[in-house]
């Protein structure tokens, strides 16, 4: 990795490398933002370039420090994250060897995932929260002579996960900061965290991510078709994390049903629009409406760059059955369209009545794209 690795996140890098270069860094750093935007990678790039031999402010990729991160075997740089209880674990075991051997290979398995791709959520099973131990762990790590040089970096993911018992011994450490020890904790629910804790950090704001970087993130580094990637990163709300999943999911024929429905309600027969708003009211659930909501505002915007002889990626078959509709409804107004699909989106977030949200919007819907415009 290097920073130019990382997707996005330019303030926050060009931040991070001033650091580096002035040689000025705090003893407690504090990633937040939303889920799935990169907070983790930021924070492992900038221990891999604070342990880098060359002393740059990017990691070389090349030095020996840079290669043992590239696997997490640096004895400098360690993660903490939410383990799983251990069988009558009492305060002051080490946190991995009272695990079962199972468990063990489980979180090795984890931190590997982790090293290849920053992306990845660590999920380890039956792994509620950051144990004390886990906590209690960096202090006596950090205690030990050292037999490597430079600084011990602690990487806590997900730190809202720490239990009350780990957040007042994790508060101790940042109260009295030990000498050479640098913490770097992530969250997505900053709240969630003790305020003494938060005071006590460098706090940075990670944003969410645009479309545009999610969709060439996707296509570049996991080999995404570009419609998917595009749709993707539209459906993802600025999350790569979101982008991911959504990219593995069969979202083009979503997107067919989506161009089903229309065609019901542009149709004549009535009683199979209710029955379709029926089945689709009663098979999902609101964040399953939410994205079907949002895959059909997506197919309108494409329609809408059709309508104004825009460039648009579209698939053959896609690109067919959408100029059609362009063709036979030139005067549907598609800007009121993606409106009314907005209104039902906001409708769902309000708990209103899932079939009243999906009558109005059919009713709408027909009416400002088969209506001729008032002159
Ligand atoms: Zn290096």
């Amino acid at each position: 990795m290097s920073w130019s690795l990382i997707i996005g996140q330019e303030r926050i890098k060009t931040q991070l490398k001033q650091t580096l270069q002035n040689h000025r860094i705090a003893h407690a750093y504090l990633f937040y933002g939303p889920e799935g935007i990169g907070k983790d990678a930021l924070a492992i790039e900038f221990a891999k370039a604070m342990n880098c031999e060359t002393g740059s402010i990017e990691a070389c990729g090349a030095c020996k420090n840079c290669r043992r991160m590239d696997t997490f075997q640096y004895p400098n740089t360690k993660l903490v994250f939410a383990l799983p209880s251990g069988k009558s674990e009492k305060t002051g075991d080490d946190p991995i060897t009272v695990l079962t051997e199972a468990q063990v290979a489980d979180v090795r398995e984890q931190i590997q995932w982790k090293a290849k791709d920053p992306y990845h959520r660590i999920e380890v099973p039956k792994a509620n929260f950051i144990k004390i131990n886990s906590v209690r762990d960096i202090k006596r790590e950090a205690s030990m002579s050292r037999t490597e040089e430079g600084k011990k970096i602690f990487v806590i993911l997900n730190a809202d996960m720490m239990n009350a018992e780990a957040s007042n011994s994790l508060l101790k450490t940042l109260e009295e900061p030990l000498p050479g020890i640098i913490l770097l904790l992530t969250t997505s629910v900053k709240d969630q965290l003790l305020p003494t804790i938060i005071s006590r950090c460098q706090l940075l704001q990670c944003d969410s991510l645009q479309d545009a970087e999610i969709e060439s993130a996707l296509i570049s580094k996991e080999g995404v078709d570009h419609s998917i990637a595009r749709l993707a990163a539209q459906l993802s709300q600025g999350s790569y994390g979101n982008a991911r999943r959504l990219s593995s999911l069969n979202m083009l024929d979503e997107r067919k049903d989506v161009v089903e429905f229309l065609r019901l309600v542009l149709g004549k027969n009535r009683a199979t629009l209710i029955d379709a708003i029926d089945e689709l009211a009663s098979s999902s659930d609101r964040p399953g409406i939410e994205r079907w909501l949002k895959l059909l505002q997506s197919w309108l915007r494409d329609a809408l760059l059709l309508q104004q002889n825009a460039q648009t990626p579209l698939l053959d078959d896609e690109k067919k059955s959408m100029e059609s509709f362009v063709t036979k409804f030139n005067h549907a107004n598609l800007i009121a369209s993606i409106q009314t699909v907005e209104k039902a989106i906001a409708h769902l977030d309000k708990n209103v009545y899932l079939h009243l949200i999906l009558t109005t919007l059919a009713i709408d819907l027909r009416k400002f794209i088969t209506e001729a415009p008032s002159v």
